[in-house]
């Protein structure tokens, strides 16, 4: 069993207000078996001299898609699933080196895909995943446009959702999706952007299907959540029993307290409306799709400011497409302008493990969690920028007690 000694560096634990000095950290194969203010004994690890830099846990992103290797979402679903399957392997190593070491995936990823990475056949970020997303017909994840009237494509790996109708219909696909290995169930209950036919204020699904989704999940021991935007579509979706509430760009206040009394969380994804302002165009977003990115981007930072008002949690989330992946670690800054900054690591830290069922397991560093580390070379609370570029500022990535990098000598 390999074990290492992390030494002279600051630990930043999310559950603490900022780096504490004189911390040493021992892990033992995949877990973090001791953290201390004193030097810890170990006659068999290897020590690693952090030369004062900064030493936290790995990074959890709460809504991504790894299967969506191109923006052109048409061209996407259009590919060889096997194809398909080595470019998702890609996203999740991209995710992985940004510092990510776990994801939860909100439409697309299948069980092979999470089964992949934890038997070691790729590297990337560890997945929790809800399989493909419940749609209505002409819902955020019917892709066709309004002349074409052929049957949905469903089963490709590189398709992120599926097309139901009915009480009965959902019922069905969500144990479907639950017996297939989704570790949740995600449902479409408003208009989106990427999709052409369904205006933003769309409310979708009726609340009958919303209610049988929630009931299936429920029935399973998980939950659901829920693609939204305005205000009414969230409400509904709280009323009818939704807990993940996605986006939630246009939430008002009422409702956001609301959502914070019934237990609810939300998780908010900016990033991905400024670059699909500036750049998914280019990426093959259609026009139709383009029109919408206004109405949802302006109200995104104002809706930061309600929800922490209210008390609704808020996980980390970047929900970006295709080519722009790359931009994943910026949410952290584009939040910060608005949210304390501890609050703001703790989104992609120990609250994003709670939503993804690894609490006290990920997001932190205490003995028995899971050593999914980083180094890095300064406080992100005092710069963002030390999690941005790829992880260029990032010397260090542990993964289930494993270097997948390691550039300190
Ligand atoms: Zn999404």
């Amino acid at each position: 069993m390999s074990s290492y000694l992390f030494t002279n560096g600051r630990v930043l634990d999310p559950r603490g207000e900022g780096p504490r000095d004189g911390m040493e950290v021992l892990v033992e194969g995949a877990v973090i078996r001791e953290v201390s203010d004193r030097p810890i004994r170990s006659d068999v690890a290897t020590r690693i001299d952090l030369g004062g830099r900064v030493l936290m846990p790995g990074l959890i992103d709460a809504h991504v898609h790894v299967v969506a290797a191109m923006a052109n979402l048409a061209a996407n679903a259009l590919q060889p699933s096997s194809l398909a399957a080595f470019r998702a392997a890609e996203v999740m190593r991209g995710m992985l080196m940004r510092g990510f070491t776990t994801v939860r995936d909100l439409a697309g990823a299948d069980r092979g895909l999470a089964d992949a990475q934890a038997l070691g056949l790729i590297t990337g970020s560890r997945l929790i995943i809800c399989g493909k997303a419940l749609s209505q017909t002409g819902g955020h994840s019917d892709g066709r446009a309004r002349s074409d009237d052929r049957a949905p494509l469903e089963s490709r790996v590189g398709v992120m959702g599926r097309l139901v109708d009915g009480v009965d219909a959902v019922r069905r696909a969500a144990r479907e999706e639950l017996r297939a290995g989704a570790d949740f169930i995600k449902v479409m209950a408003n208009g989106g952007v990427a999709s052409p036919t369904d205006p933003i204020h769309m409310l979708q699904f009726s609340r009958d299907e919303l209610r049988a989704a929630v009931e299936e999940a429920e029935n399973s021991g998980t939950y659901v959540a829920a693609h939204l935007y305005t205000d009414e579509a969230i409400r509904r979706a709280v009323e009818c029993g939704v807990v993940s509430l996605e986006h939630c760009n246009l939430i008002r206040p009422e409702t956001a307290r609301l959502a914070a009394e019934r237990g609810c969380y939300a998780v908010p994804t900016l990033i991905t409306y400024e670059k699909l302002a500036s750049e998914g165009a280019r990426w093959g977003l259609g026009p139709d799709s383009v029109a919408k990115i206004e109405t949802v981007r302006r109200g995104g930072m104002e809706s930061l400011a309600i929800m922490r008002e209210a008390g609704l949690e808020m996980a980390y989330g970047s929900d970006l497409l295709g080519e722009m992946h790359c931009y994943q670690s910026e949410e952290f800054a584009l939040r910060a302008r608005v949210l304390p900054g501890i609050e703001v690591l703790r989104s992609a830290t120990t609250f994003a493990a709670k939503v993804c069922g690894l609490e006290g397991r990920a997001g932190v560093i205490e003995p028995g969690a899971d050593a999914d580390l980083l180094v890095v070379e300064d406080n992100p609370l005092k710069d963002w920028s030390v999690l941005e570029n790829q992880g260029a500022r990032m010397p260090v990535i542990m993964q289930a007690g494993r270097f997948v990098k390691m550039q300190l000598s």
